[in-house]
Formats: structure tokens, sequence, C-alpha cells
């Protein structure tokens, strides 16, 4: 199933066709723990191998290895591993490839977790960071030490829709002999694939485009065979193993990915348009605008600019409230990426991670509400923000 002879959404649904040795057009779900050897001696030769699949679940599982057949597929990469979630897959590839003494580059902007990962976490086994502006490309050059091992971006990040010249850091990475690493979670494989741009390794929160539907948390890296074995290494250590059922479930998200981030990527350029031109809003940070700072570069290293936007209202802090209490389709739920449409008001989403002065530091506004854009009809969704918007 290559990429050169077939589209996107048939590799996501016959990628891993060659996993499924029974007529079932939809694959069984491998609900096991563990599985039997053919002998004692076949049973110890597996459990020294290198990721095997029928072993123990907790180094790896049939539904698993479809999973990750088809997302190596999607990305372009030579492996992938499935984590239990998101966090996972971001934990599992920052902490692989370092040491006590090492030094990550970083970005101001972050997911929440990731963030605390390189501010809290990683100082107290020795390891520093410098994070710098994903926007200025040339300061993460001028970030880059002698010991530094990892290069972590986000693009588009979150929540604020920033975007990092994605080749640029690739290449730097390449010069200097440094891993990059991306969270692609934002824009999916549909939009961007940062592996052919020239990063060594992709991770995903697959909780949210892949799965799709709000309904499993599961995390997602591609890479290079090699660093993906020492991934899965570390992995089945820290134990962040993904169920058998939750892996059912993302394969089945995954087929149809590409259907649904396309309308998300109609329905989202729809509704930043119509809400830039609305008297009630300030601002509207979403890469497919015109107006957006880097619109030239979303265009140079998307092919869609996805579902997630981020809007400031106008007034004080109690519109994102008075706006999210008048929505009737769009729910007020953290996540994204699914087939419903969600908002959260930016501030206290991120109370909990970043104090009010962390958050006026990475440009935070008290007014910005986040909106992760589903495939409801858009003229619906239009119209439900614009008797909102009304009221507020
Ligand atoms: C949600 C999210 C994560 C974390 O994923 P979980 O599945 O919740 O662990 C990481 N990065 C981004 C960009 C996210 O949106």
């Amino acid at each position: 199933m290559s990429e050169e002879i077939h589209g996107l959404q048939t590799r996501v649904l016959h990628t891993a066709d060659k996993f499924n040795e029974t007529h079932a057009v939809t694959p069984p779900i491998w609900q096991t723990t563990t599985f039997r050897g053919d002998s004692p001696e076949q049973l110890a030769e597996l459990g020294t191998a290198l990721h095997p699949t029928e072993f123990y679940t907790r180094y790896g599982n049939p539904t698993h290895k479809q999973v990750e057949t088809v997302m190596a597929a999607l990305e372009g990469g030579e492996a992938a591993l499935v984590t239990s979630s998101g966090m996972g897959a971001i934990f599992g590839t920052v902490m692989t490839g370092l040491k006590s003494g090492d030094h990550v580059v970083g970005q101001t902007n972050h997911y929440s977790a990731t963030s605390k990962l390189f501010r809290d976490v990683l100082p107290r086994w020795g390891i520093d960071s410098t994070l710098v502006d994903q926007t200025r490309t040339e300061d993460f050059a001028a970030a880059v030490r002698p010991n530094t091992k990892l290069i972590y971006i986000e693009s588009p990040s979150n929540p604020l829709l920033h975007l990092t010249d994605i080749q640029a850091v690739a290449e730097l990475g390449r010069s200097k002999g440094i891993r990059t690493a991306i969270d692609n979670t934002f824009a999916s494989p549909v939009n961007q694939l940062p592996i052919k741009l020239g990063v060594d390794v992709v991770v995903h929160s697959a909780t949210k485009f892949l799965g799709g539907h709000h309904d499993l948390t599961a995390g997602v890296i591609v890479g290079p065979r090699s660093y993906l074995a020492d991934i899965w290494d570390f992995s089945i250590i820290a134990g962040s193993i993904l169920g058998p059922f939750d892996g059912w479930l993302l394969l089945r998200g995954l087929k149809t990915l590409g259907l649904r981030v396309e309308q998300q990527n109609r329905n989202a350029l729809a509704l930043a348009q119509f809400l830039e031109s609305h008297s009630k809003v300030e601002r509207v940070n979403y890469p497919g605008l015109e107006s957006h700072p880097q619109h030239s570069l979303a265009r140079r290293q998307m092919k869609g600019f996805g579902g997630m936007m981020s809007v400031v209202l106008k007034g004080d802090e109690r519109v994102p409230a008075r706006l999210i209490n008048s929505l009737q389709l769009a729910k007020c739920a953290v996540s994204l990426g699914g087939v419903d449409t969600l908002i959260v008001p930016a501030a206290t989403m991120f109370a909990h991670q970043h104090s009010a002065e962390q958050r006026r530091a990475a440009g935070i506004d008290d007014r910005l509400v986040r909106i992760s854009v589903g495939i409801e009809d858009e003229r619906d969704l239009i119209s439900d923000f614009a008797q909102a918007l009304e009221k507020s």
C-alpha cells in the first residue's frame, strides 16, 4: 500500500488487511493478555524478541500491529508504536533519547502537559531545556548547546495556533546531528506530513483526530525503526500500554480519517471567516486565514488548515462564559479533533497547569476561547455561533 499508488483513504482501509487472516471483513479484537507458545523453547525466544505481537500484550498485540502499520503508512515512517495516551507517546519519545546532563530545545507554546514535562519534570532528572518562541525560526539554532540531544516542536500549537517552520528546524537538527520530534496532533497526517519535511519522529494524541469520536484515549509514535525499538524498550518498562479494545476502536476511527478531517477543514475555514467578520470578535487565530501572521508558511507546509482555532472575543473576561452558555450545538468540553464541535474558555482550561502570570506570558488572553470544529453541517454550526454571539 504505497503512497505513490494509493490515496490516504485507501491506505487507512487496506494497509492492515494482511494481518487479518480470518474471513471477517472487520478484523477481530485480540482481547487477550497472553499468547500460548508452540513449545517452551519457542515461548522463551518470543520473550527476548523485539516488539513481538503474540507473546504478552504489554510487549505487543496483533490489534496494535494493525494500527501501527496503518499509522506508519499514513505518516510515511518506517515503524510505529501505539501507547495508552498521547502523553505516553510524548513521554516515551522524549525520555528514550535523553540522560542526565543532556539538553532539549522546545517551544514556549506546547500542549500544557508537555510544557510541564519540560519545565518541571525533566529538571528533576538533570535534563535542561530551553524553550523558544516557535515563530522565530532563528531562535532554535541560537538555543542549541553542545549537549543538545533533542529538538521538540509542535505545529500548529495549542491554543494559539502558532506555527513552526518544520523544514527549517528539521534541517537544523540534521546539520547538528540532533534528533527532531514533532507533535502532529493538531494537523493530523491528512493536513501535514512532517517526516517528508525531514523530521525524525512524529507523535500524536490519537485521542483526538485519529480516533475522532471522543471515545478512546491513545497515543502513537512514528519514526525510524531503530529509534522506535529503543522507545518500545522504554515503554514496556514505563507501562504506557494500550488495551486491545481501544486499539481496535482506534483502527475503526482511522477508517474515516480522511473524510472527517476534510469536512473539519471546510467547516473550520467557513466558521473562522464568519467569526473574523463579526463585530463581537476581536481576533481569530486560524492558519487558513490570510490574517494569520504565518499564513504563507501554513500554505507551504500544510495541505489543509485543520479543525482547530482560537478566538479572542470583544468585551471583558465574562464574555467567553456568556457565549458558551448560549451555544446549542457546540459543547463545553476539553479534548478536540472528534466529530462533535467542542469549545472551552482557554484561561480556565489552562488554570491547573499554568498560573495567571504564565498564561499572560504565553499570550493566552482571558477572553480567548478554543474551538475544535466537528463534522456538523457548516450552515448549522455558523447559525449556532451567530445566535450565541447575539446573546453574548
Ligand atoms: C491532547 C493532546 C496531547 C495529550 O494527549 P492525551 O491523549 O490526552 O494524553 C498532546 N498533545 C496535544 C497537541 C494534544 O492536543
